[in-house]
């Protein structure tokens, strides 16, 4: 009886899964596995929020194998170990698994490929599974990666992704493989209170709810702060329950404006997977070298801590970094202004609002995030590094009437329309009738400090 190891890693899903189908067609018998790496604790990526989504999409996995005849072993420690473990007990052959983008992810493949075939036995990287095309399927004539997304784009646009597979009927697996119990989000503490659901039925729901009822939209709303009109699929992208292929399809086959400005935010996805292939070390070193310097973090210190509670004076900013803390989220526009006012009006390196985001994000990604950071400060693959966005102008163009800000920052719900903008425009009492931070810093200083350094550099 011929047996393969399945290892799940950020594609925790049944459907539209290639290395499991090849399990499946080569072997009588597989085992499906999850091993919680003692090394992503180690590196502080192993978040509350995450780690619950992570707990969900476990139980969730391990219901939709049991309905077809199947379950997952779950085990915890060195990844390495454990796989090979798997594979003596079971006397497997094939470990079968997703391709990843991360440094982590290549170290992971390489160390996974040395143990297997020192013993004999094989191991099989599929791409596609986490990413809609592979990185390095396309690139451009002298390089081995895009560095801008624009002309990416454009051949991406005109690949055909591979046909999506089916979920299995069912899914024979070799018995007696020992498991620890599988992780519950309730054994977890300091959550955030808003935090969604995870899990492959829950994310198949979502699906299903935005190409019915919100990618039509989506091209007109995607900016809109208050109307929260984007698909809030990201966390079941980072982990999998979702797979990336299936999207892009579904999405073409509903058709409109809607669903292709959503497929080029797919596609910006894929372009920073494919950065991070080719530059693993963009997850902690700038991607393009800026000589001047950051401010220290001591002497940011204080700022730093304002940005991070939501009370630095500018309301859409603070809305917006709350909104992060409750629900471990942030819509992208948020992202956007709250990354740039760290970087460009406080002046901050990067590194500090990508650690915080990481903290708290439940789709927190290393491509994803990392690079989504070094765009917006001006150190990556952005071709106007030097724009900054002023939270003013954010606030009143993406949150007219101010009802996200109210929403987020109740000190201000008192205040009508875009007026809730500007707090410190209003006047005596009125002024005094509510408790929320004076501005921390003035625009106009930080940018002619932003200006000031770059002008040096
Ligand atoms: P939608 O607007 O519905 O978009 C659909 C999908 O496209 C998203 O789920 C996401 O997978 C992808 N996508 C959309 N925008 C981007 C983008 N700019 N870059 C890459 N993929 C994109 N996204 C993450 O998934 N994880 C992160 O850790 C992350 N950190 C970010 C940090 C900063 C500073 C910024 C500016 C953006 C970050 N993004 C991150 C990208 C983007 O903000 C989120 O993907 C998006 O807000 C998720 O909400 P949604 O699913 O409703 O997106």
């Amino acid at each position: 009886m011929n047996v393969s190891v399945v290892l799940f890693t950020s594609d925790l899903r049944v459907h539209d899964h290639p290395p499991l189908r090849a399990a499946l067609d080569g072997s009588s018998a597989v085992v499906p596995l999850f091993v919680r790496d003692r090394a992503v604790d180690t590196a502080g990526f192993a978040a509350p929020n995450r780690l619950a989504f992570l707990a969900d999409c476990l139980r969730d996995l391990d219901t939709g194998l049991r309905e077809r005849g199947g379950h997952l072993v779950f085990r915890s420690g060195d990844v390495v170990d454990q796989v090979c473990r798997v594979v003596t007990e079971a006397d497997a052959d094939d470990v079968h698994m997703a391709a990843g983008a991360s440094a982590y992810a290549h170290r992971r493949e390489e160390r996974l490929r040395t143990a297997l075939e020192s013993e004999g036995r094989r191991l099989h990287v599929h791409d596609t599974v986490i990413t809609a095309l592979a990185p390095g399927a396309v690139t451009p004539a002298a390089s081995d990666h895009f560095a801008v997304f624009t002309p990416y784009f454009r051949h991406w646009a005109r690949q055909q992704p591979r046909n999506v597979l089916g979920a299995p009927r069912a899914v024979p697996v070799q018995e007696g493989i020992g498991s620890e119990a599988l992780p519950r989000r309730g054994d977890l503490s300091g959550l955030s209170e808003g935090l969604a659901e995870g899990g492959e039925r829950e994310g198949r729901k979502r699906l299903t709810a935005w190409l019915r009822s919100g990618i039509g939209s989506y091209e007109d709303r995607h900016d809109d702060l208050p109307g929260d009109a984007t698909s809030r699929l990201s966390p079941h992208l980072h982990f999998g329950t979702l797979s990336p292929v299936e999207l892009v399809h579904r999405a073409r086959k509903a058709g409109g404006p809607g669903a292709e400005a959503f497929v080029r935010q797919l596609a910006w996805r894929d372009f920073h997977h494919q950065v991070l292939a080719a530059r693993p070390d963009a997850g902690t070193t700038d991607y393009r070298t800026r000589r001047d310097l950051w401010r220290s973090q001591t002497s940011a210190a204080r700022d730093i801590d304002a940005w991070k509670e939501g009370r630095t004076g500018y309301p859409v900013v603070d809305a917006a970094m709350r909104q992060l803390r409750y629900e471990g989220w942030m819509h992208n526009r948020g992202r956007l202004l709250t990354a740039s006012f760290l970087t460009k009006t406080l002046y901050v390196d990067w590194r500090v609002g990508a650690r915080h985001f990481l903290e708290l994000l439940v789709d927190g990604d290393i491509a994803n995030n990392q690079l989504n950071w070094q765009w917006v400060a001006g150190t990556g693959t952005d071709t106007r590094p030097n724009r900054v966005l002023n939270p003013v102008l954010q606030g009143k163009r993406y949150d007219p009437d101010g009802t996200y800000v109210r929403r987020w920052v109740p000190e201000l719900e008192g205040l009508d329309g875009a007026a809730v903008h500007e707090p410190w425009k209003l006047k005596g009492l009125e002024r005094a009738a509510h408790d929320y931070p004076e501005p921390i810093v003035e625009l106009a200083d930080g940018l002619a400090r932003f200006k000031h350094a770059r002008g040096r550099a």
